[in-house]
């Protein structure tokens, strides 16, 4: 029996993940699950899988679901970064879903990492701000690292692995990253200045959280995922090349030095590369529907639009600077907050983040600490910005 500790489990990966566990009883326990302060939610998924440990971000938030499960005992309700970390760490779990949104879970993934455990990584901001301290402690700790983000999972499928999960590169020529491009792919610049944030949720084929679909419409995902190819595949930004491809069937591929390409290929649903990583390496089903390549008919391919899309072009300059897609990540991460809560324009997003690297002195952080006083400095920073250089949109 796997032992799972499913962080961000009231997110869209931490229920993608608990479907999968659901229906494999026999392999897979929810032993800890940990979220920010969606009380309801938490509630109604400890009543389903009975985790021993349910941790809250928000203190109060613990305080509330400890009462509402006052009658059921076996469930410990905590709240605390340290408790997350120690329990993360514990001999009774095996296995840890790394599905926090965002810089905030970067703590208990390290933890994860220098315990040693089996870790099934969505959260990319984490390994983005601190990849070379996180890699670090992968190495170091024995951890065994995943990919769930389905362009690196589907690349490690398309790669050979060592019995840790390791991938082997060594007769790989390039990655080809794919994009759905989002759903303002073939749109202007000028015609975004007054999309809305429900516009910008409104994924073509993903259904997937508010911060990961906005950063989807200005294509920062994908700068974040070309870091995150970086880190996990040991590659230098122009070994990989993005391609959007609007279908997300191809979910990407890996070119080797004989001229073949293979591709993985499968359904819009983060099931399959969630049951992927948990089976590994095995296979078990994963509730998706099987791909239909004769009604998908077409795949396309073209290149990303630059100029309409200026997130992608900031992070390929960032990641080329010391601590810069740190920055970049905290920057982005402040903007779309303000663009969700109708502070600032859809087209600001990228002035945030341009401006707050240019704000900065950039530095490669060597430690935790430093890793948190650079994306503070670039919080405070992207805050600047926007008090100071936009107005709030019209209603
Ligand atoms: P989401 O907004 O649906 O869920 C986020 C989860 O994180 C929630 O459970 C929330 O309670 C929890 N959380 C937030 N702040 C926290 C804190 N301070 N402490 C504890 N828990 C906290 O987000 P999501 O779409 O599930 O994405 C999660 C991560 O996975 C992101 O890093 C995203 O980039 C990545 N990812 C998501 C998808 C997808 O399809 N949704 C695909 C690839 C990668
Ligand atoms: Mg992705």
């Amino acid at each position: 029996m796997r032992q799972v500790a499913v962080l961000g489990a009231t997110g869209s990966i931490g229920r993608s993940t608990l479907d999968v566990i659901q229906r494999h009883p026999n392999r897979y326990r929810a032993t800890v699950m940990a979220a920010h302060r969606s009380v309801d939610d938490m509630e109604a998924l400890c009543r389903t899988h009975r985790p021993l440990h349910a941790v809250m971000g928000d203190p109060q938030a613990a305080s509330v679901l400890a009462e509402r499960l006052a009658d059921v005992p076996s469930v410990a309700v905590s709240s605390g970064a340290e408790i997350l970390d120690d329990l993360v760490a514990d001999a009774a779990v095996d296995t840890v879903v790394a599905g926090i949104v965002g810089f905030a879970g970067l703590r208990p993934t390290l933890s994860a990492a220098r315990a040693g455990k089996i870790i099934l990584l969505a959260n990319k901001e984490a390994l983005v701000s601190a990849g070379g301290l996180f890699m670090e402690a992968v190495r170091t700790g024995g951890a065994t690292l995943l990919p769930v983000d389905s362009e690196h999972n589907a690349m490690q499928q398309c790669l050979p692995v060592d019995l840790e999960g390791r991938p082997n590169m060594s007769d790989v020529e390039k990655i080809i990253l794919t994009a759905s491009g989002g759903p303002f792919r073939g749109r202007s610049r000028a015609s975004l200045d007054a999309v809305t944030p429900e516009e910008a949720c409104a994924h073509p084929n993903w259904s997937m959280g508010r911060k990961i679909s906005v950063d989807s419409a200005t294509l920062a995902n994908k700068g974040l995922e070309l870091a995150e190819a970086c880190w996990l595949f040991d590659r230098r930004p122009e070994q990989i090349e993005i391609v959007v491809h609007p279908q997300s069937i191809v979910h990407s591929m890996i070119r080797y030095r004989d001229g073949s390409t293979l591709a993985q290929l499968g359904q819009p649903d983060m099931r399959t590369p969630i049951a992927y990583c948990l089976a590994w390496p095995e296979r078990v089903d994963a509730g998706v529907a099987p791909l239909d390549i004769v009604a998908a008919a077409r795949l396309d391919f073209e290149a990303p639009d630059l100029e309409a899309f200026p997130c992608l072009a900031l992070a390929q300059w960032a990641i080329t600077q010391p601590g810069g897609m740190c920055v970049f990540s905290a920057a982005n991460e402040v903007a779309v907050a303000a663009f969700l809560a109708g502070d600032i324009r859809f087209t600001d997003i990228d002035k945030v983040i341009a401006g707050t690297l240019q704000g900065i002195d950039l530095v490669e952080p060597e430690s935790l600490d430093a890793v948190q006083a650079l994306d503070q400095a670039a919080r405070d920073v992207a805050d600047k910005q926007i008090a100071g250089c936009f107005t709030r949109p019209e209603a």
